[in-house]
């Protein structure tokens, strides 16, 4: 297993931001992930895994424990079984949400192209039922291997992962997602390729790509939109150090160089308070929040 000590996160994360990990751990199967869970687990120190780390936050401090990384080294993707209308396919925790929604084009599997431009793994996307125009993993999800803080191996149906917006049971199991089976529609080839083109058309003219961020910083408040809301607060344009809410996109928190992860907590703080004064509406965060942090007093 490739192991680094004392890694910087903020070379793991798409917000460039983070301090140290004690140790971070490369796993490219699902036995070297049970293995190193067992071991934090016998040894009593902390571990977490992660994916691409595009809905991450990590402090300046880092993480005092064992960060277990799958993005890229966790993979595989394979046609498990066919029906006239749909196919089965299966895809390690690792696997790049692009890279699956690829291959499902290649195959003329139609359901996932949604997903083309999201940033992250199967293991992250199926644990924050990771969505956008119109679709998300919910519709696709037909069984997920799961592994538990104790080394138990379970198989879950989609519904057994009780999906909504941005949330699965996995955020209060702790459980790892070993591995996904996707239930897709066949479909033209050419078609599903000219969707996803035209999504990700979509987030190049609307999302600011060109600087690193976590995507949207905020969840989608029931009944308002995120983005609208913070720009009537008039936060568009506002910063703390490097850390800035973009003036493309006022839902995404950008890092326009050397941004902290305290800078953009405190950005974060700021808008939240103002679009509670403008609008009354409590944002909550989306990207979570990983390692060591100040306590903050609300004011
Ligand atoms: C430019 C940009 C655009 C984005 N657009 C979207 C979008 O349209 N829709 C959307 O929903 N999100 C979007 N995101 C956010 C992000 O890509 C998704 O939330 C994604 O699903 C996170 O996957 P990840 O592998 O990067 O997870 P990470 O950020 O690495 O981790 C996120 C959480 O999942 C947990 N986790 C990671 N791997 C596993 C695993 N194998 N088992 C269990 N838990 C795990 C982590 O512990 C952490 O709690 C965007 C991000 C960026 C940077």
């Amino acid at each position: 297993m490739r192991t680094l000590y004392d890694e910087p996160l903020s070379a793991h994360t798409t917000m460039r931001v983070g301090g140290p990990a004690d140790r971070m751990v490369f796993v490219s199967s699902e036995e070297e992930l049970r293995e190193i869970l067992i071991s934090c687990r016998d040894e009593g120190t902390p571990c977490t895994v992660i994916g691409k780390g595009s809905n991450l936050l990590v402090s300046d401090a880092g993480y005092r424990g064992t960060v277990i990384s799958t993005a890229d080294v966790l993979t595989g993707t394979e046609i498990l079984g066919e029906e006239e209308e749909s196919v089965l396919i299966g895809a390690k925790s690792g696997v790049v949400l692009m890279a699956l929604s690829v291959f499902a084009a290649e195959q003329g599997l139609s359901g996932l192209e949604f997903a083309s431009g999201i940033p992250g793994t199967v293991g992250g996307a199926v644990r924050m039922n990771a969505g956008a125009y119109g679709g998300e993993m919910r519709d696709v999800t037909a069984e997920v291997t799961l592994l538990g803080r104790d080394g138990t191996v379970r198989c879950v149906s989609g519904e057994e992962m009780r999906f909504s917006y941005r949330h699965s049971i996995l955020t209060e199991t702790g459980e790892i997602v070993l591995s996904a089976r996707f239930r897709l529609r066949r479909g033209d080839r050419t078609v599903i390729r000219r969707t996803m083109d035209e999504l990700l058309e979509k987030r190049r003219s609307k999302q600011p790509l060109e600087y690193p961020s976590a995507g949207s910083t905020w969840k989608r408040p029931e009944g308002y939109f995120a983005a609208k809301l913070i720009e009537e607060a008039g936060c568009k344009g506002l910063s703390v150090g490097d850390a800035q809410i973009s003036e493309k996109h006022a839902g995404f928190l950008i890092n326009k160089g050397h941004a902290t992860a305290a800078q953009i907590r405190s950005l974060m703080r700021e808008v939240e308070r103002r679009v509670y004064e403008n609008s009354g509406v409590r944002l909550t965060p989306e990207v979570e929040m990983l390692g060591e942090w100040e306590e903050v007093t609300e004011s």
